[in-house]
């Protein structure tokens, strides 16, 4: 006689979560130094996540069809995409993988980090067990293609660039490929959205040595969730999804990439309040006549006549965190603004255009 055992009722939960409006300070304090949208991601984003089930917390993700809408976003083959635990990660693998077919495992050879440049480059390489050259930027932060020796083994690229939101020249990309063909090329497009402009159909399907890293950090607004993407040859992916975890991408960052990549209403909107904010950033530079870089990104960098440490920290006693990066090659004086919700950067301005009145006084 077999008993069928019942299971025992769900314990009441232990307190119920109030969810109040997204938000993005927490205690008032505007966060515009990390370059995240802060206008949060799409409400359908939530929403998606609240419509799991159970089980699907308890089961390892199947990331294929998160994977297959990614790609047909991008205009990529499915197999020319590697979905990674942010972009940070997918910078890794890229280094993990520069190192592994490194044609003299005895000489690995070196990788080219063009300042100024996003602390992650340097990092990974590192950990891989790569070499570092750091090219110091020419004045108009141009590319320094003679920098490529037969030892180069990886280039990092960042289109546009973070700190500065300057792109990188048509056809450059390409050369750069070609003069470096024993090498990987890692085109950084973190802010793709933003500039409307990526090589992802291009280069990846004729060159196998170019890999594009994407985000849905910045524009998508997904940060805290952590989802990021590898795009480049089949056979290129293929090689490095090895050195990737099986399971890097959890269920809540997949619901939620799929939701927000079917928002393109939010994303358009979003990329208005973006740019209508740079021309804010500019306007007041220019009244100010501080020296600024047109961006193609959501952030702004400008240099200040005086210490931008001390007026980064000013900005922050008063809740407004932006970025020095005046320690970067190249940026003496540098500070960079997130351009996002319009209300932030009228915020932001108004604080700084009185943190620096305080200055000259
Ligand atoms: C933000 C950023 C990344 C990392 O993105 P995540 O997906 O959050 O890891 C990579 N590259 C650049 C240039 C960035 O600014």
């Amino acid at each position: 006689m077999t008993e069928t055992r019942r299971s025992a009722p769900l314990p009441p939960p232990l307190r119920s979560v109030a969810s109040g409006p997204s938000s993005v300070t927490s205690a008032g304090v505007l966060r515009l130094h990390l370059n995240e949208n802060s206008g949060g991601c799409s409400p359908s984003v939530l929403a998606a996540i609240r419509g799991l089930e159970r089980e699907s917390f308890a089961q390892y993700p199947d990331v294929a069809a998160v994977t297959a809408k990614t790609a047909a976003c991008l205009g990529v083959p499915n197999e020319c995409v590697l979905l990674t635990n942010g972009l940070d990660e997918g910078l890794h693998v890229v280094a993990q993988w520069a190192r592994r077919v490194a044609l003299d495992p005895q000489a690995p050879g070196s990788v080219i980090v063009v300042e100024p440049a996003f602390d992650m480059y340097a990092a990974c390489a590192e950990a891989a067990g790569l070499g570092i050259t750091r090219v110091l930027p020419e004045p108009d932060f141009a590319f320094p293609i003679e920098a490529i020796t037969p030892r180069t083994r990886l280039i990092y690229l960042n289109d546009p660039n973070n700190p500065t939101g300057l792109g990188i020249p048509a056809g450059l990309i390409e050369q750069i490929a070609t003069a470096a063909s024993q090498a990987v090329v890692l085109v950084d497009e973190a802010y793709a959205e933003f500039s409307g402009r990526s090589c992802v159909l291009d280069l990846p399907h004729r060159r196998r040595n170019v890999v594009v890293g994407r985000t849905f950090a910045k524009a998508h607004g997904l940060a805290g969730l952590r989802i990021g993407a590898l795009v480049s040859a089949p056979e290129t992916i293929a090689a490095m999804r090895p050195t990737l975890p099986p399971f890097s991408i959890n269920i809540c960052a997949a619901t939620a990439l799929e939701a927000a990549l079917d928002d393109r209403a939010y994303l358009e909107w979003y990329l208005g309040e973006v740019t209508a904010s740079r021309q804010l950033i500019y306007q007041f530079a220019r009244r100010r006549a501080v020296r600024h870089w047109p961006s193609e990104g959501n952030y702004v960098l400008m240099r200040l006549a005086g210490s931008a440490t001390e007026v980064v920290a000013a900005m922050a006693a008063r809740g407004v965190l932006i970025r020095d990066r005046s320690q970067l090659p190249g940026c003496d004086g540098c500070i960079r603004i997130t351009a996002g919700l319009v209300t932030a950067t009228e915020r932001c301005l108004a604080e700084l255009e009185d943190v620096l009145a305080s200055r000259t006084n």
